[in-house]
């Protein structure tokens, strides 16, 4: 896909540290926001308990997602903690067809390709209180093993410090009142793109 024009959409990048609870306060805006598109990224990644097909992620083999990767199909891709991730340049399309702007739950890596290929992207960055939070949280989802864990401790401890790329930090302390501010967020964005339509 080429590059659209500036200020056509905005792509709102929600990023976080896993373990920040972004899930969770994702699902809380999903609740209550229902004008914008949210694109579903497709993953290598297992399933976890609860987690749906189309929904959650396009769940795809290795060898399905890296035959996508080499026939051009994705507008950004990257492993994390081993697995592939990345999203389809049809789930954009799909996403654009409802002249929505579009949000994309991605990592840095992601924010920084988009960023590349020319889309208007606003960057959220989702933080936990502190680090020791953080690895409460890791711990106390369950679902990872110690290696795993610590893979994640050390990535986020990395993710951290690229907090600068972005627009925003929302600190995930309470749940619903850092929904409220991704969705304040979207609103102030969306205002500021409508200015830039009718000045433009
Ligand atoms: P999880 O396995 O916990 O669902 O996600 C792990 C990490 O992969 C998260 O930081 C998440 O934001 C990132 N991720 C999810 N989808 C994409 C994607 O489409 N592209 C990129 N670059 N990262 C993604």
């Amino acid at each position: 896909m080429s590059a659209p024009p500036a200020r056509e959409y905005f792509a709102v990048v929600i990023a976080a540290p896993s373990g920040a609870g972004k899930r969770t306060v994702l699902e809380r805006v999903r609740a209550r926001e229902s004008e914008i598109a949210w694109a579903v990224s497709a993953t290598t990644r297992p399933p976890r308990p609860g987690e749906t097909e189309g929904k959650d992620y396009y769940f795809l083999s290795r060898a399905a997602f890296e035959e996508g990767v080499a026939a051009g199909r994705f507008v950004e891709w990257a492993e994390v903690h081993g697995n592939l991730y990345g999203t389809l340049k049809s789930e954009i399309d799909r996403c654009r067809e409802t002249e929505k702007d579009v949000l994309l739950e991605l990592d840095v890596q992601g924010m920084r390709s988009l960023r590349r290929l020319g889309h208007d992207v606003v960057g959220v960055f989702i933080v936990p209180p502190s680090m020791e939070e953080l690895e409460r949280r890791l711990r106390g989802r369950g679902t990872d093993s110690e290696d795993v864990i610590a893979l994640r401790l050390q990535n986020a401890r990395a993710e951290m410090a690229a907090r600068g790329e972005f627009d925003y930090i929302v600190v995930n302390d309470v749940v619903d009142r850092a929904a409220e501010d991704v969705i304040a967020i979207l609103r102030a964005e969306r205002l500021r793109a409508r200015r830039q339509r009718l000045s433009g």
